[in-house]
């Protein structure tokens, strides 16, 4: 019974979402894992829980026309897909990259609605962006484009009602850019973007958040196995800022991360990654990696041009953990046969959905433990939050304040996809854990709010 309701919905929803293949990898993903509640619980069924949630509450797609250097007019799409208020306002980060469309903002606030569910805070779940691409424009360029990208998005957003963040292509740079619209449009000087500016409204440990979240993760898992992090040999891909403070975490704790990558190559550096190198390259020059096999000599680049089919060097060193930290479906079977094959015990997604379903089930079937990303990755919106608090109450925390809340969230997070696994009978299957103890919060507020 449970099976056929969820197999029903998936129907409809492929249904009248064709050419959405990322959305329905995402939705299929958290809907089968779901199964087990349903068939314990038959009011999810009764007040049609999943075909509600499967529908955003609202998508919004807009045009942003703004003008190059060269003076001649660009047209790229807009959109913010509003996808649940059930726990508060909506809340999920803009993506600026030529891969966006409607399906892969779709994947992202399904995710977002769970993920932010399990951080225990009181956030909806959302996505935005645009197909515009950043990679090659000037800094002039990138202010228009921003600039033009809110004249419209600010209509439907608020800090009460939905406060977009950065994501893949959006930084501080750009949140700067679009918060000074939305102030000049509206008059308001209000928390209506995280991941802002320390020097106005910007919360200390935001930018770190992700990356060092997704190591407490991953620390918290190995407690639970007897083991730590001392020593470990890392694989880490990406070199945004989801990579490059996961890479400082883990030093801090006592790894040794030995590889990044960005679109073009990756890096492979056995002796373990220049940290400083890596921030100058990302951070400073906005460069390619190749650059920072200028500066490392010790370091090998591989281009992508090179790679194998269907397989990522990064997969392919000898490591004990794994941190796929780039984008989706990054990890393929290939790369997660070569991962078990060199001995990796722990995979920890600080991306969103970075492993396919073929991956994901290769790790489970390997009994490695499995770090879905929207338990994960969770502590870069947890301190979104956090920012919104400081915003809220007029105060700023210290680091100090806020690192300790984010391991603490991420302690919680890791507890609930622990104990809800233990209680349906699959002890250390995180993905299940962790959707059902998100997807629970979201639909019993959903039923105690009456039907919309
Ligand atoms: N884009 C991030 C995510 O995937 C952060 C979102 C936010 O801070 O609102 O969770």
């Amino acid at each position: 019974m449970a099976s056929s309701y969820v197999q029903k919905v998936i129907r409809s929803v492929k249904k009248s979402n064709p050419h959405q293949p990322e959305f329905i990898q995402a939705l299929e993903e958290v809907l089968h894992s779901l199964e087990p509640l349903f068939l314990k619980d038959p009011k999810y069924q009764q007040n049609g829980i999943l075909e509600r949630i499967v529908e955003p509450e609202r998508q919004i797609m807009f045009r942003v026309a703004w003008t190059d250097d060269k003076g001649r007019v660009q047209v790229n799409r807009g959109y913010r897909v509003q996808f649940n208020s059930a726990l508060g306002p909506y809340k999920g980060g803009f993506r600026f990259h030529p891969s966006v469309n409607l399906s892969i903002l779709k994947f992202l606030g399904f995710e977002q609605i769970f993920k932010n569910s399990l951080s225990g805070l009181s956030i909806g779940g959302a996505k935005g962006g645009s197909d515009f691409d950043p990679k090659g424009k000037s800094d002039a360029e990138v202010m228009r484009f921003c600039q033009a990208f809110m004249t419209e998005a600010f209509r439907y957003i608020g800090s009460t009602i939905d406060v977009p963040a950065g994501d893949i292509g959006v930084g501080a740079r750009e949140i700067g850019y679009m918060f000074g619209q939305y102030k000049r449009l509206t008059s308001s000087f209000e928390g209506v973007l995280t991941g802002k500016g320390l020097k106005w409204g910007g919360s200390l440990a935001r930018k770190e958040a992700t990356g060092y979240g997704s190591v407490y993760f991953a620390s918290n898992m190995l407690k639970a196995r007897n083991m730590d992090l001392e020593g470990a040999t890392c694989a880490v891909s990406g070199s945004g800022n989801v990579a490059i403070y996961t890479i400082e975490k883990l030093y801090q704790l006592g790894a040794k991360p030995v590889t990044a990558s960005d679109s073009r190559g990756c890096i492979y550096h056995p002796g373990g990654i220049n940290l400083d190198a890596l921030k100058q390259v990302k951070e400073v020059e906005r460069a390619s990696l190749a650059r920072y096999a200028e500066l490392c000599k010790d370091a090998k680049y591989i281009p992508a041009k090179e790679y194998p089919k269907d397989q990522h060097p990064v997969w392919n060193v000898p490591c004990k953990l794994a941190f796929p930290s780039a984008t989706q479906n990054e990890v393929s079977g290939a790369d997660a046969a070569n991962l078990i094959k060199n001995g990796c015990v722990l995979v920890c997604e600080g991306a969103n959905m970075p492993s396919t379903p073929e991956a994901v089930e290769a790790f489970l079937q390997a009994g490695l433990a499995f770090g879905p990303g929207k338990c994960a990755n969770a502590g870069g919106v947890s301190t979104s939050q956090l920012e919104m608090a400081q915003n809220a109450s007029m105060q700023s925390w210290t680091f100090e304040e806020v690192d300790a809340k984010l391991k603490n969230i991420m302690a919680n997070i890791f507890k609930a996809a622990h104990e809800t696994a233990e209680e349906f009978g699959v002890p250390g299957n995180y993905v299940l854990g962790g959707n059902i103890a998100g997807f629970r919060k979201v639909a019993d507020s959903m039923i105690e709010q009456g039907l919309y």
